[in-house]
This record gives structure tokens, sequence and C-alpha cells, in this order.
């Protein structure tokens, strides 16, 4: 079963997925779906 956020960690906004990246479109925080260690991908969250 592939690892798959619904929603964002930080703001909790809906992500929108592209293939295999989400997205937040509201604070930018990105993730790729699959991925367990969510940490090493986050690119900006703060
Ligand atoms: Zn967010």
């Amino acid at each position: 079963m592939m690892h798959q956020l619904t929603r964002c960690p930080k703001c909790k906004s809906r992500l929108r997925r592209y293939g295999l990246i989400q997205v937040c479109i509201r604070c930018g925080y990105l993730t790729r779906v699959g991925t367990v260690n969510l940490d090493s991908i986050i690119v900006s969250c703060d």
C-alpha cells in the first residue's frame, strides 16, 4: 500500500497530487507519494 497523505501536516489544507508528487497549494509543502521518510523531501514550510 502506497503511503499517501490527504491533508498537509503543516497547515491541514488538502494536498494536490501530480503523479507521484503531492503539493500543498497553500503553504508549499511538497511530498512524494510512497515515501516513508517525508522529512527528507520537504522543501519549505516555515
Ligand atoms: Zn500546507
